[in-house]
């Protein structure tokens, strides 16, 4: 538990049904005279969807606008090269993304490489970024990565398959929103992959060796939240309560991990992810219960409460047993939003694992893991959610 820390988070956080309505008026008070709008091709269709609501809130301000709709799942160093020449044939001075992870990573790479030097991956590791981004705000749509209130930006190197992070404060969106609204339409698939990011990202600063008192409430709030909600919102999607509730668990989530960091299981997602282009949260969902037990030996306790967390009864049990059933919540979590069993199903080899293992204890988020594992025990991990039937 650390007792010394910063705290970041963004300066402006818009939440609630109907906020997305301010943004034109907040664009105006930041100066954006011409922000690029960081989208996908899906998104920017959407009859009265995000990015239609979004625009239309910047034309009632006066506030003109140029479309980047390239954003692709897991964003690609082109897609951020791309973004940029635009910015700069266009004459933009701020950046808005609408989207889920992959749009606000696109925004955040895009501001990385118009300030900080062409070459992204130069720039991996945590605050490497001497200069500021151009203003940038971001609309989120998915419940979720917290990438809307992070300082992290994940992109994949489109020629090694290696997913990176570039983590620096000054990655953060000036002002943030939380529309639950926008996320009506999410289809079941996606908001399960998506809520059990938000999960992952719940459980791993729970037990991260970079924890404090702050990042525990907003996890175990977070764990509750989803508990309660996540499986309403994959069957029920135009819930508003239960979306809204899942809203508040990604943000608290985000802010948990953008202040104790996460573990092993991201480490080792983002290889997956890289990899096979596989979609984020379902990587982080296939590993959480491999990890998340190979964990224990290293922090019982604190399994022994997530399990109390998540709503077992765990009276009577040794921590041992307790922990154990953390472990079996978190499994049934993943069966019941739908979530496969193996990474067989995202098209993972065996062959990779030993390059892939490598890579991930290399990872920026395996170092607050709270076991320190070998290449052969990571190996082993990818093996066991390969074979998990
Ligand atoms: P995503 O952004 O990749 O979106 C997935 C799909 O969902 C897209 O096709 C998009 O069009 C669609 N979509 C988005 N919003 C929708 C809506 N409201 N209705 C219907 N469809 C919608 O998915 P994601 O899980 O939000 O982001 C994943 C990415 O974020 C990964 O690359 C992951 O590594 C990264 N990530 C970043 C952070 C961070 O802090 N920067 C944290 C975790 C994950």
């Amino acid at each position: 538990m650390k007792t010394n820390f910063d705290f970041l988070s963004p300066s402006v956080n818009f939440f609630g049904p109907g906020v997305i309505e301010k943004i034109g008026e907040r664009a105006k008070m930041l100066n954006m005279n011409h922000p690029l709008i960081v989208t996908d091709k899906f998104l920017e269709g959407v009859v009265d969807g995000p990015v239609a609501q979004t625009l239309a809130s910047l034309d009632k301000a006066g506030v003109t606008y140029t479309i980047y709709d390239g954003v692709e799942p897991n964003p690609k160093i082109h897609n951020i090269q791309t973004a940029k020449e635009l910015y700069l044939a266009e004459n933009c001075d701020s950046i808005i993304t609408v989207g889920g992870g992959s749009a606000h990573d696109t925004g955040k790479g895009t501001g990385i490489i118009l300030t900080n030097g062409e070459d992204i991956t130069q720039l991996a590791g945590i605050e490497t970024l001497k200069n500021p981004l151009p203003p940038l705000m971001a609309v989120n749509t998915t419940a979720g990565t917290g990438s809307e209130l992070t300082r992290h930006c994940v992109i994949t190197n489109q020629e090694t398959h290696l997913k990176f992070v570039v983590v620096s404060w000054r990655n953060i969106p000036l002002v943030s929103f939380n529309d639950p609204l926008l996320m009506l339409d999410v289809p079941a698939k996606l908001t399960a992959a998506t809520g059990m990011d938000a999960f992952v990202q719940a459980i791993e600063p729970y037990v991260s060796t970079n924890r404090n008192e702050l990042t525990d409430g907003m996890c175990i709030q977070a764990i509750k939240l989803i508990e309660g909600s996540l499986r309403e919102a994959v069957a029920n999607g135009h819930n508003v309560e239960a979306r809204t509730k899942m809203v508040e668990a990604e943000m608290l989530a985000g802010m948990a991990f953008n202040n104790a960091d996460l573990g092993y299981v991201h480490a080792m997602a983002h290889q997956l992810g890289g990899q096979y282009d596989a979609p984020h949260g379902v990587c982080c969902a296939l590993l959480l219960p491999i990890v998340e037990k190979y964990n224990i030996i290293a922090a019982p306790e604190r399994f022994a409460e997530l399990a109390e967390i998540m709503g077992e009864n765990t009276e009577g049990l040794s921590t041992r047993d307790a922990a154990e059933l953390a472990i079996k919540a978190m499994r049934q979590m993943a069966d019941d939003v739908g979530i496969p069993r193996s990474i067989k199903d995202i098209g993972a080899k065996p062959e990779d694992f030993p390059l892939m293992a490598e890579n991930a204890l290399k990872d920026g988020n395996a170092f607050s893991n709270p076991r320190k594992g070998t290449k052969e025990e990571l190996i082993q991990l990818f093996q066991e959610a390969y074979d998990q039937e």
